[in-house]
């Protein structure tokens, strides 16, 4: 049975950007202010993330790596939500199966921070006490060191390092409100944002001034559609050589080829033809229950209700706002 887990969750984790992504996103539903994301060779070796968010009650960490565990599933309504907000409670699960993992956590109501270890979702020992501030601490060593085929697909750290990357760069432009840091071991911060007002501000730290100064707020929305999009995109000065397509869906970074089409390449060509590749941050809300992101566990390609009509919606506000600024 174990060695059938550990296949499923070699299928779910193909990279250390997988295991950053789901990592992160249990920071962020623990309301952390500030993350801190620290490799080892790309990942591979070690992937460290420190948040200083409401932590983990010492009773449920014999459990927390079980899977199906997951203490964001309280009824029936949150269940039909489990495909858009990925909430499956399998992340801890499958990256323990494929790894060794340690987390040390402390709440705000306990007086001592707790160390764990896991091994194949179980946890070894007990929870040891030690000193730590409110927050959570979790380390993931050795990764795929027990799946022989995943470690022959894997490109080299200095690949899996700009996945991250990539990757920290986008949730950092979309949770603007909370701090992040992303380096390798022993090494400079790669990534090191403030909190912030704006998504434009982060931009402008990670992917620099040219970037930031070129882009302009598009919204749209539609009750009967039921969603709403804030973003920002750049206009007819920006070069184009870093062309990004930032696309959240309520709040989970994802992909849609249907949307990127229409407008990342579509739209731009038309309207600002010398525009190598555009800059788009898109954030959308669906109603979740017209979400689907079950195409792939990895890629988080997504399809959604009425999703001609909503992306011709928003291709029309993107090219009211460039059509206005390039007059
Ligand atoms: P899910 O996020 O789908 O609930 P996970 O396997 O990702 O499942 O996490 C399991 C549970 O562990 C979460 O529901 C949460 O209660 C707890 N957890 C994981 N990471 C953190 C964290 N950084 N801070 C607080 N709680 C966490
Ligand atoms: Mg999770």
């Amino acid at each position: 049975e174990s060695v059938v887990n550990r296949i499923a969750a070699g299928e779910i984790v193909q990279a250390p950007v997988n295991c950053v992504k789901e990592l992160v996103e249990n920071c962020i539903d623990a309301k952390a202010k500030h993350i801190q994301i620290i490799l080892k060779m790309g990942g591979l070796k070690s992937i460290q993330i420190l948040d200083n968010g409401c932590g983990i009650l010492k009773e449920n960490l014999p459990i927390l790596c079980e899977r199906f565990t997951t203490s964001k599933l309280k009824n029936y309504e949150d269940l039909q939500q489990i495909g858009t907000y990925g909430f499956r409670g399998e992340a801890l699960s499958s990256i323990s199966m494929i790894s060794r993992l340690t987390l040390q956590t402390k709440t705000r109501d306990e007086i001592l921070a707790y160390k764990v270890k896991y091994d194949n979702g179980n946890m070894i020992g007990n929870p040891m006490p030690c000193a730590g501030n409110q927050g959570t601490s979790i380390t993931i060593e050795d990764l795929f060191y027990n799946v022989p085929i995943r470690q022959k697909t894997l490109k080299s750290s200095f690949d899996e390092f700009a996945k991250i990357f990539d990757c920290i760069a986008k949730y950092a432009v979309h949770n603007y409100k909370i701090s992040f840091t992303l380096k390798k071991h022993g090494e400079n911060n790669s990534i090191k944002t403030q909190i912030s007002e704006s998504p434009i501000d982060i931009v402008r730290v990670i992917y620099g001034n040219e970037v930031a100064n070129s882009l302009l707020k598009v919204q749209a929305g539609d009750e009967n559609l039921k969603f709403k999009m804030e973003g920002c995109i750049s206009n007819a000065n920006y070069s184009g050589k870093k062309g990004q397509f930032l696309l959240f869906i309520n709040h989970r970074l994802v992909e849609s080829k249907n949307l990127k089409k229409a407008i990342f390449d579509d739209l731009y060509r038309t309207v600002l033809p010398n525009t190598v590749q555009p800059f788009i941050y898109m954030s959308i809300e669906i109603d979740p229950r017209n979400v689907d992101v079950n195409v792939s566990p990895t890629k988080h390609e997504v399809s959604f209700l009425n999703e001609d009509l909503i992306v011709e919606n928003i291709k029309k506000e993107v090219e009211a706002v460039l059509l206005k600024t390039n007059e």
